[in-house]
């Protein structure tokens, strides 16, 4: 057998006991307090700056972390306690920015709110959590007012901006700071295992789960990001974070900003193509991190409008598989290079980064980034070697990986201390991983498993289709067969589209459907959303246009 992932670590506790223990401060505790204080003592030139309708507004770290301190005696005067739960509902702003650091600092546990979640599963989460307060923009306290009689455990919303609303037990945020001592806060010791957030998963697998990371988690993953070899973010780095603050810790820049002081761009509700290319020129952007489906958005806008996107240093694209044709278009027209990370809410995100990849546009989504480990297993839980085409479940561990969900006692997801993530993959033996598919989506065709992300990514580098996803349906003979839903931008058959992929798989891949409709389901985070296309399928919904 090849060589496979990392040896094995005996996992006795007994090894955490040293024999001859090291004389370090290793007392001092990886907690946000921390992160807060360096920022505080090297604000440096940085500064956030939030996207408004009425423009934009932006200030300095030194006044941010005053109005941190004002927020922070606002919690205690609310009567949080430390251990509580305190939501936030809100686009990525700096007032969302101050939460993400008074609420665990001063001992409480932020929970970002998913504002595009089902009412049900808003109510679902609000509950789980148990959340005591709620920090919510003003344009998005309708949708909180509508379920407030199903969330008994709020005791008080704190409304961010002006409109008023119909929410009970409702103060608005900057009357609440108004009304806060101008003294620094006096934040207690957190010991770093305490947990500092929430999120939720976004139930694109199933029910959401909550994911509870640590203080420890979130500064060790945090200043991970500054490491060259992963996204290396910068003092001087002007990063534009459209990646929604409410998804697994805004990517963590939010943290990594209070480590290096760098600047936040961001876009508040404008995250459409012509607000976030305005912004990149008129604030000389030097990063970015978004979704696929945002990029795929911006060259457009950019191929029609032509910005000036040459402050920008790279484009970090997670969260869903990025089609090579779209990094090959922005890199040769606009000169934008994409980095493709993966990662998922179980792991804060970041667990691998294509940093050392030469291929610019390669596929893969990177090496696992330190601290990180990845290994994939066979069904019954064995390793497979890494020799970049045996494809398994992909599992993760390492110091910002969840170990279990939130009140949930079952421990599906775990497979002897690994996290199994529920995607396939196979690892090169240099390390670079490349997914195929989730477990659930993965198309078993006569006993082989085509890829539908290998499908989708050959798809879309056809000129005519926009979009494309790939499912997996019923049949007789074979078990499943791959059907093609596509987007198109101009006319093209099914047969054209057969013929485009046929050079570049083998020949029972090839998708003997394809159906031809305005738009893709996509999830709360724009990601194709496979399960509602298959509802649609199931439901016939598909059939219009259909073409076999
Ligand atoms: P959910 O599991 O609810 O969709 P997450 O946002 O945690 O929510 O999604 C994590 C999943 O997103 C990963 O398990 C993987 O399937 C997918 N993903 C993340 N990054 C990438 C990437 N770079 N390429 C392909 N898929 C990705």
């Amino acid at each position: 057998m090849q060589r496979c992932g990392p040896a094995p670590v005996a996992g006795t506790p007994l090894a955490f006991a040293p024999v001859l223990a090291g004389l370090m401060q290793d007392d001092f505790q990886l907690a946000l307090p921390y992160a807060l204080r360096r920022l505080r003592s090297y604000p440096g030139e940085g500064e956030v700056v939030t996207l408004t309708t009425a423009g934009a507004t932006r200030a300095a770290y030194p006044q941010i972390t005053a109005r941190i301190d004002r927020l922070a005696h606002a919690l205690r005067r609310l009567g949080v306690t430390p251990g509580e739960r305190v939501g936030t509902f809100a686009w990525n702003s700096q007032r969302h920015f101050e939460c993400y650091f008074a609420i665990p600092c001063s001992g409480a546990v932020l929970h970002t709110l998913n504002i595009r979640l089902h009412p049900d599963h808003l109510a679902y989460v609000i509950n789980h959590a148990q959340d005591r307060v709620i920090f919510v923009d003003d344009t998005l306290a309708p949708r909180l007012a509508a379920i407030a009689d199903r969330l008994p455990s709020v005791m008080r919303y704190v409304v961010m901006g002006e409109t008023p609303t119909d929410l009970p037990n409702a103060i608005g945020y900057e009357e609440l700071l108004a009304d806060s001592p101008e003294t620094p806060f006096d934040y207690p010791e957190i010991p770093e295992r305490q947990a500092a957030a929430l999120c939720y998963t976004t139930g694109t697998t199933g029910e959401p789960k909550g994911v509870l990371y640590s203080h420890r988690a979130i500064v060790l993953h945090s200043s991970s990001l500054l490491m060259t070899d992963a996204i290396g973010l910068q003092a001087s780095d002007r990063a534009v974070l459209v990646v929604p603050m409410f998804h697994v810790n805004g990517w963590g820049w939010p943290h990594a900003a209070a480590l290096n002081a760098m600047t936040l761009l961001l876009p508040g509700p404008h995250v459409q193509p012509e607000p976030l290319a305005k912004l990149i020129e008129q604030e000389r952007a030097s990063v970015i991190g978004c979704v696929p489906t945002i990029y795929a958005d911006l060259l457009r806008y950019a191929d029609e409008h032509h910005p000036d996107l040459s402050s920008l240093r790279f484009g970090v694209c997670g969260g869903s598989a990025m089609p090579p044709a779209l990094a090959q278009a922005l890199h040769d027209r606009h000169g934008l290079r994409l980095l493709h990370a993966w990662g998922m809410t179980e792991t804060s995100p970041m667990g691998a980064v294509s940093r050392a990849h030469p291929d610019p546009v390669s596929p893969k989504q990177g090496k696992a980034v330190p601290f990180v480990e990845l290994r994939i297993t066979d069904e019954g839980g064995g390793e497979l070697p890494w020799d970049g085409q045996t494809p398994g479940e992909l599992e993760a561990r390492g110091p910002w990986v969840a170990s279990a969900y939130y009140e949930d006692p079952s421990p599906d997801g775990f497979n002897d201390g690994w996290l199994r993530t529920g995607d396939v993959a196979h690892i090169d033996p240099a390390g670079f991983v490349q997914l195929t598919d989730r477990t659930k989506d993965v198309i078993k065709s006569g006993g082989e498993w085509i890829s539908s992300v290998e499908l989708e990514n050959l798809l879309m580098a056809h000129p005519a289709v926009r979009e494309a996803a790939v499912i997996a349906m019923p049949d007789e003979r074979f078990g499943e067969r791959p059907l093609a839903a596509v987007v198109l931008t101009s006319p093209a058959s099914a047969e054209e589209l057969r013929e485009h992929l046929r050079p570049h798989v083998a020949s029972f891949w090839l998708p003997e459907r394809f159906a031809f409709v305005d738009s893709l389901p996509k999830t709360s985070v724009g990601k194709f959303d496979k399960r509602a296309l298959r509802a649609l399928r199931e439901a016939g919904d598909l059939g219009a246009g259909s073409e076999r």
